[in-house]
């Protein structure tokens, strides 16, 4: 061979240029490396998803005649390589492969490797051609400017890609955003489809983590993996997103429900981070539906779904490379404390992070709402220092990949950012979670307390959260009227509160 290309693990895009033709003369590299497997502690459902979907990948390339030398975690440990560019390195030599060629990778470590390796033994780098803008694009937008506005660059996108715009350039509809009729409570009796699943048995790879002690967290119960892993499943799952789910993707969106951990979401993130489906095939297949079938789909399903992943996903990547890598040590709320361990274990009393972790920790999986309002903003009310914050984050879901996760944890959740993504903190006390989901009707605590044994500990650490962060946010106009209510209460309640919240802080392990 005269040419390596590298394949990371989530560059899985059968449609990338690379693979128009078939070429003797190129080898395709994919490897499971330790390094890979341990820069966090992963969910043993991530790492076993990586590498069935890495693969299927090199099976699926081999059929359409590529040739593709794989590396199993076996392999690359016997051969003593560490991290990807040792793999690389050792390859290119043995095969005698003068030319090395990779896609951009899309976090900040993998690129830095990328960059210092290629400077001393050569490669050529290209795009991965899997999003809708540029990692330049967010910093160019905003150049300047302390608050980077989402709204701005998702309006930017949807001109720029003529997705849901008339004949004239104007928003279809001629409004831009639906998030008012997005935040319906889940009707009891609405009944929730079941989502496709594709089984399989991951003992092989159970027992390869095993034999190599990669630490991971999380549970695979029954050992089957039921994420879809090949393209062909992929599209099949964004099929019965769209044939069954969409419906009321936009008006159950934010709801929370013990009876399902999906509701109406797509779970199509691990689909497109690793590149298995690209973001414009599924906009174009949810704006499809719509149109097919307007009458049940109605308009404010689809732009809430195009918002996420025109908006939100392509938002928080250009984020990232804006501010990386001083984002990923930003502290701007100075929070200390530790994550309570429950947060391995799901062992709590409180229903809803109960709730939310344990089905996290079943099946690496937690719909937004769950992640920012439950687990996230417990978190931020309490305290917890992001840099733990973030590591919880990041190794618990599926679809964790740096670049998405800490915008998201650290930036729009933990507002560790300063305030760069959002305009307020994602904080709130039980009252909230009480009218979007059904976990605090029989929970130990008492959504309607703020103080005494049985009171719900969001009560207390929500307001000491916004009384020991009243010179940052008490100018905010979105929080004045927090402000204005916490002062009614007079300075006998708050000091009663203020006491449970040190109490409950004191205690966050035993909640
Ligand atoms: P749906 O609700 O069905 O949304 C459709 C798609 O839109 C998603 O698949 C995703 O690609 C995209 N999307 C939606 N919201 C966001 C968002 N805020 N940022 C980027 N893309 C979005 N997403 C990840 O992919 N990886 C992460 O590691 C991750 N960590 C998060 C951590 C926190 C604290 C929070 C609050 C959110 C995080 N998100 C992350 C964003 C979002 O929660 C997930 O993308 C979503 O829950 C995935 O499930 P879904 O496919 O069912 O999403
Ligand atoms: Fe969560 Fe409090 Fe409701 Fe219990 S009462 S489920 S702890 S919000």
């Amino acid at each position: 061979y005269s040419r390596l290309r590298l394949i990371l693990g989530d560059q899985l895009n059968e449609n990338h240029s690379w693979f128009a033709k078939v070429d003797e003369e190129t080898v395709y590299c994919l490897f499971e490396t330790y390094s890979e497997a341990t820069y966090t502690r992963h969910h043993i459902q991530k790492i076993t998803g990586f590498f069935l979907a890495m693969r299927a990948f090199a099976a699926r390339l081999r059929d359409l005649g590529h040739d593709v030398l794989y590396f199993t975690l076996d392999d690359t440990r016997e051969a003593g390589w560490e991290t990807i560019t040792d793999a690389v390195d050792a390859v290119r030599q043995r095969e005698g492969v003068t030319t090395f060629e990779y896609q951009y990778p899309d976090e900040w470590r993998l690129d830095q490797e990328l960059i210092k390796y290629s400077e001393k033994a050569g490669g050529v780098v290209c795009d991965s051609e899997h999003f809708l803008s540029r990692r330049h694009d967010v910093a160019d937008l905003f150049k300047g400017k302390d608050r980077y506005l989402m709204e701005t660059f998702y309006r930017e996108m949807r001109r720029r890609h003529d997705i849901l715009m008339d004949a004239n350039g104007e928003p279809a509809t001629g409004q831009w955003n639906y998030d008012e009729d997005n935040r319906g409570r889940l009707p009891a009796e609405l009944s929730i489809p079941a989502a496709s699943t594709f089984e399989r048995d991951a003992g092989e790879v159970v027992e390869l983590l095993e034999r190599h002690d990669i630490p991971t967290m999380g549970r695979m119960p029954g050992g089957r993996f039921t994420y879809p892993v090949t393209r062909e499943e992929c599209l099949e799952a964004l099929k019965d997103f769209c044939g069954n789910r969409l419906v009321y993707f936009g008006t159950y969106q934010d709801a929370m429900t013990r009876r399902d951990p999906l509701l109406y979401h797509a779970n199509l993130s691990f689909a497109t981070n690793t590149k298995l489906l690209s973001p414009r095939e599924v906009i174009d297949a949810a704006v499809r539906s719509w149109k097919q079938d307007p009458e049940r789909i109605t308009f404010n399903q689809v732009e809430g779904f195009v918002r996420q992943i025109l908006g939100w996903r392509e938002y928080m990547r250009g984020v990232y490379w804006a501010k990386m890598p001083e984002f990923a040590t930003t502290n701007a709320l100075e929070h200390r404390a530790a994550l309570p361990g429950w947060y391995w274990t799901g062992d709590t009393k409180m229903n809803c992070l109960n709730h939310a972790i344990n089905q996290s920790l079943d099946r690496a999986y937690a719909h937004h709402i769950q992640r920012l309002m439950i687990t996230g903003n417990f978190a931020l009310i309490l305290g917890a220092h992001p840099d733990e914050v973030d590591a919880w984050y990041l190794g618990v879901y599926i679809d964790a990949i740096e670049w998405v996760e800490i915008t998201n944890t650290r930036g729009m959740s933990q507002r560790a950012d300063g305030g760069l993504i959002a305009t307020k903190p994602y904080c709130s006390s039980a009252n909230y979670i009480n009218k979007m989901s059904d976990y605090c009707k029989d929970c130990h605590y008492n959504p309607k307390k703020h103080t005494g044994e049985k009171a719900c500990p969001f009560n207390s650490l929500y307001w000491d959260f916004l009384d020991r962060h009243r010179e940052r946010f008490e100018g905010n106009y979105r929080m004045a009227f927090m402000y204005k209510t916490w002062e009614r209460k007079g300075a006998a309640q708050q000091a009663a509160i203020l006491e449970r919240a040190a109490w409950v802080k004191e205690h966050a392990e035993e909640l």
